[in-house]
């Protein structure tokens, strides 16, 4: 039997969608251990009935420690208080930079193994076995743990949200003594990204643009088509453009980007990098349109179009709107 202890972050009154997953990972992990999922939120006056509801996504209690919002050293505290009083065998977080930041503070504080971009989670023999991509996602190692407690940190959005839990989970408050170094830090100011706006990770249809756009104003032939498409459709983006400022770093797929898996991935001018490829390989119809016949897109694409996107995309946006009868 092993308990998971999961931190969730919440701002703005929602729990974040990359914790939701981390929750539903942790429940369903835990089952198969015999165990329970239990949620950690910090934060100042955190609504209980936020806390609660990660009973939905499994969780069976909630800690609801006191804390100033967004930082993570009163959450290294509130965790391994947690830790030291409770009966856990691993800790896991969703990922993203105040995820990594905290796991590895408690790893340091707890004298606990940890595993970093994990992006899948297994039991075997009671205990979890998380896995890794290497080599530039070329080869996956496994990770077991020999230490007590164990710390597994999860890609940006690695795990998938599912509803399948009971009901309410229980909520209570944890006291926990913030150490000396957690009033080092203020939260001065919490800000929008610009382009933060853009929703690539919830979207159906994404139309993303590599450096074959040529420029930022490339980036318009993108913007139209998928303005054409309507509904849940959004702009995506290679590192390659948005290193070159052509788009925001909030759209940007890939290794050191998001993880999507829409109903429909076109990738215009974008070449196919190993690094781009494992964001988005898991999407369910992937076009891709390149001058290149040779190029690595067109391998792992279920509709190849050789030919200048310059010339294809706005055909393709008068074929839409066509279609769609506007
Ligand atoms: C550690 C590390 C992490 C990385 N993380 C990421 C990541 O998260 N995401 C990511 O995307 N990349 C990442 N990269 C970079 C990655 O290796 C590639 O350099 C990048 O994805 C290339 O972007 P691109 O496809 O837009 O550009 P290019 O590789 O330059 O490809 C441009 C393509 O456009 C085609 N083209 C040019 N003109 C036209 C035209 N008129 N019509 C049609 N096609 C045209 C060309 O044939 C070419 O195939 C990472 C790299 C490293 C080392």
């Amino acid at each position: 039997m092993a308990n998971i202890l999961i931190y969730a972050l919440h701002y703005d009154g929602a729990i974040n969608k990359n914790s939701l997953g981390a929750v539903s990972e942790g429940a369903r992990l835990a089952s198969q251990l015999g165990g329970e999922a239990h949620a950690i939120l910090v934060g100042e006056n955190v609504p209980h009935e936020l806390a609660a509801s990660l009973g939905e996504y499994g969780a069976k209690k909630v800690w609801v420690a006191s804390g100033p919002d967004g930082l993570a050293q009163p959450a290294v505290d509130a965790m391994a208080k947690a830790i030291t009083d409770g009966d856990y065998s691993y800790a896991l977080f969703g990922g993203g930079l105040l995820g990594f930041e905290i796991g590895a503070g408690l790893a340091a504080r707890a004298g606990a193994g940890v595993a970093m971009e994990v992006t899948g989670v297994r039991a075997e023999d009671g205990q979890l076995v998380a896995e890794r991509p290497i080599l530039g996602d070329s080869a996956i190692s496994e990770i077991r743990f020999r230490s007590p407690v164990g710390i597994i940190i999860g890609r940006l959005n690695a795990f998938e949200i599912t509803k399948d839990g009971a009901g309410a989970a229980e909520v209570s408050e944890l006291a926990y003594e913030p150490s000396p170094q957690a009033a080092q830090a203020t939260m001065v100011k919490r800000g929008e990204q610009r382009g933060a706006d853009v929703d690539i990770e919830g979207a159906d249809i994404l139309v993303a643009g590599g450096r074959g756009l040529g420029n930022a104003e490339g980036f318009e032939l993108c913007e139209q088509l998928a303005a054409a498409f309507g509904g849940n459709t959004a702009v995506a983006a290679t590192r390659a453009v948005v290193d070159a400022g052509w788009y925001p770093y909030a759209a940007q797929i890939g290794q050191t980007g998001k993880t999507v898996a829409p109903k429909l991935y076109l990738a215009a001018g974008s070449s196919g990098a190993i690094q781009h490829k494992v964001g988005m390989q898991a999407s369910e119809n992937i076009i891709a349109i390149n001058k290149d016949a040779n190029a690595p897109i067109f391998e792992f694409s279920d509709l190849g179009v050789v030919g200048d996107l310059n010339k294809i995309l706005p055909k393709l946006t008068e074929a839409v709107k066509a279609k769609k009868g506007a």
